[in-house]
Order: structure tokens, then sequence, then C-alpha cells
């Protein structure tokens, strides 16, 4: 016999997936252009959007308003260009084995730290077609970007190239250290030496079209680093990079929201060891709940402890994470046999509303809230909700429509499209 809970009930939310909520991206690209105005936004979709999807968050981004894409690599520029992506797009992080020619036959905008220069002049000249690139200058952040006493050799030969027509540099940007610590000095002299480093260009002969900068936290923390554009990932998908503001203190809503149905509810005795290790023992007779994923879909191993909801309650990851499972411990008997059980419900890990956020899951797997989204394996499937902007209606959606705690998903929406899953 089915168990009560699966009885007489269609199920109404995928057995295991992020869903990615576009309407609520579409509405942070909104409000991240305001917070930005005049400056505009570039969208940074790197690493598959954060682990929300590519091309279905960079044509949300799009719609919404947003200017420009960011990527690191050439490669990741290439697939969204193949997806008949047209808007302008960055990509900044290149090694010897980057495909120069690729980048500039597909049209994207080049960062250029350096030693790439010539690698892109040379596909230029392979193409005979101008090279569109930004010089990256490193303002302290010590890592990519030409250092500052390089700056004017850089110019000096990016000039050249320009006066042969083999290139075009249309912007400057750098990438700031400290941001999401607003009050730390470093920033202060970053923007300085990005605002000398401009000045130097613009001495050199060369016409600065784009000045970048800011990231999310400098988006919403340091106007003074807005400049022309601003370079947004976290504030995209809905999340905060500051300690002590939440998403929806910055006006944002969560994007991702990641469950998995209860695959197995058993009552055990106290004294129950459980998962590897039997690093946790039941205190007295419980509940266990069984939730089909673990490290293989890229939940952190060490995140124990961690929230989860099911049905309208909070219940803790007890034991070791495996690769394929967690537990959580219901904390009550005489659950299973009872219309209550939670056998088949569905357990939200973190999205909006009344679910855990992702800062929970953060805290718990002592790590940020960019890794815990970025680094959802892709045995996971992601469903992307709201594909359609016809159903958008502006900002009234409630954030809570993410995450309904209760058995129903928004993955009942009409928006659900099944050739935008990514
Ligand atoms: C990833 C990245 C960003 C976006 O940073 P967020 O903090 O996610 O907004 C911006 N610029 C560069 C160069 C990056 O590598």
């Amino acid at each position: 016999m089915l168990p009560p809970s699966w009885q007489n009930k269609p199920v109404t939310f995928p057995e295991r997936a992020v869903e990615i909520d576009l309407a609520a991206l579409r509405h942070n690209i909104r409000h991240l252009r305001d917070v930005a105005a005049p400056a505009r936004v570039m969208a940074v979709v790197k690493a598959d959007a954060y682990g929300h999807g590519a091309i279905p968050v960079a044509r949300a981004a799009l719609e919404a308003g947003a200017a420009w894409l960011g990527v690191a690599h050439i490669s990741e520029g290439v697939a969204l260009r193949r997806a008949g992506i047209e808007a302008p797009i960055l990509a900044w992080l290149h090694t010897s084995h980057s495909d120069f020619v690729a980048g500039v036959e597909h049209g994207l905008d080049l960062g250029i730290s350096g030693w790439e220069l010539d690698h892109v002049v040379a596909a230029a000249r392979e193409l005979e077609r101008p090279a569109i690139v930004h010089l990256k200058i490193d303002t302290g952040l010590g890592r990519n970007g030409c250092p500052a006493q390089e700056w004017d050799e850089l110019l000096g030969r990016a000039v050249g190239y320009q006066d042969e027509g083999v290139l075009r540099v249309v912007g400057i940007f750098s990438h700031l250290a400290t941001a999401d610590e607003p009050a730390r000095p470093e920033t202060d002299r970053q923007v300085e030496l990005f605002r000398e480093a401009v000045t130097a260009a613009e001495n050199a002969g060369i016409d600065v079209e784009i000045r970048h900068l800011a990231n999310t936290p400098a988006t919403f923390s340091r106007p003074d680093c807005h400049f022309d554009l601003v370079r947004v990932g976290l504030g995209i998908y809905g999340l905060s990079p500051f300690a002590d503001q939440g998403s929806a203190e910055l006006g944002l809503r969560p994007v991702m929201t990641f469950s998995a149905t209860v695959s197995t509810c058993k009552e055990v005795p106290g004294g129950q060891g459980v998962s590897y290790g039997h690093a946790y023992r039941t205190h007295e007779a419980t509940t266990l709940g069984l939730i089909p994923v673990g490290y293989g879909d890229g939940v952190p191993r060490i995140a124990t402890g961690a929230p989860v909801l099911v049905g309208e309650r909070i219940y803790p990851v007890v034991g070791r994470i495996a690769m394929d499972q967690l537990v959580i411990d219901f904390g009550a008997t005489g659950l299973v046999d009872s219309p209550e059980s939670p056998l088949g419900k569905r357990a939200v890990l973190f999205g909006g509303g009344q679910a855990p956020a992702v800062e929970d899951w953060a805290a718990a797997a002592q790590t940020i809230n960019y890794e815990i989204v970025t680094r959802i394996s892709d045995r996971v499937e992601r469903v992307h909700l709201h594909v359609d902007d016809a159903g958008d209606a502006g900002d009234a959606g409630d954030a809570g429509s993410n995450g309904a705690p209760s058995g129903a998903s928004a993955a009942d929406d009409a928006g659900v499209d099944d050739d935008a899953r990514a």
C-alpha cells in the first residue's frame, strides 16, 4: 500500500532539482539597474551563471535590461553566442590554451592584462577583423590585471595596434578586493588608482568609452565605483555579499531553490547511529528522513547541522552527508503511519520565502553563498521557471512563491518550459 502522503496526490514538484525563478532574476536585474543608474548593468554569467544555467539566465537578464554579459573564459562566451545571444559579452580570463581566434570571430570583447595582447592581435590579423578589448589594471587585488608600473607600456602597445587598425580599446576596468566590507580603506585606494589609470589611457590617446570597476558589493555600497558599467554576479541571483545584510534588505529575491523528495521515513530507537562513522546517535526514539542528495550533487559534506524545510518546519541534517544522500531528524515519533508522514514530501534545502537561506548552508559549510549555489553539480536537474517574460507581472510576485513550504511547488506554474531546462 502506498504511504498516506502518496495517496491521491499528484507529484507537483521535481524529485531532485534546483528551480531557477527567472521572474526573480528579472526583478533583481531591474532593481540593480535602478541602483546603478545611470551606469549600466553587466550580468556576470560565468560558471554556468553561478550554477543557475548560463543560457536561460543570460536571456532573462537581457530581457530585463542588462546591457552586457560577463564571463571568465572565451569558451563560455562562445557558448552564449552559439545559443544565439548577440548582446555585448566580455571575457577576461585567458591562458595560452585560450582560443583567441574564436573569441574575435564570435565578436566577444576581451579583457587584456598584458601578455594576451599579442595573441589577440594575431587572431585579429588572421581574421582581418579588429579585436575589441578592455584593458585591465591591477589596482590592488593582486590577481590578473596589468601591474601599475607596466600600465604605460601596455597602453603604448595597445595604441600602436590601434593605429594599425587591428585593435580597438573600448574599455578600462579593474576588480575590487574588499568591497564586501565597506568600512575597509583599500577600496578608496583602488578607486584612486583606477581613476589615474583611466586618465593615463586618455592621455595616451585612447577614447575610453566604458570604465568599469564595481562588483555586486560595490554596486550597493560604493556609488563612486559605478562609472559607466557595473559587473554584477551574486546580486542578480538574489544573494547578498554582505555579512550583515540579507537579500530582502538589499531589495533582492533569491533565484535558486534546491529541493528533493523525502525518500525514506522511518522510526528508530534512541541510540541509533546515523550514517557513516556513526558521527550522530539519536538521543531517544525519533523519526529519520532520508533526502536523496549528497556531495555528488554538490551538497557540501561538512554541512552537517544545516537546515532543511519539510512541510512547515525546519529540521537539521544529522550525521555525515554522503555522496548520494543525507539524513534529517524529525525529532518526533508516530509520524510514519500518520497522514502527516513526511515520506514523499518536498524537502527544501534552501530557497526563498520560508525555506532556509543559501546563507544558512554557507554558514554550516564554512563557506560563502557564492560557493553553495555554484557548486551544485550537473547531476541535479535545473528547472527554469517563468521562462516566458509575459507572466512576469512586474514585481508583483512575492519572494515567498519560491521554496513553497507545503507540497505545492513553483514547478506547478505554467511558466515551466521543458525546452529551457539546462
Ligand atoms: C566574478 C566577477 C564579477 C562579479 O562579482 P560579484 O561579486 O559576483 O558581483 C565581477 N568582475 C569580475 C572581474 C569577476 O571575476
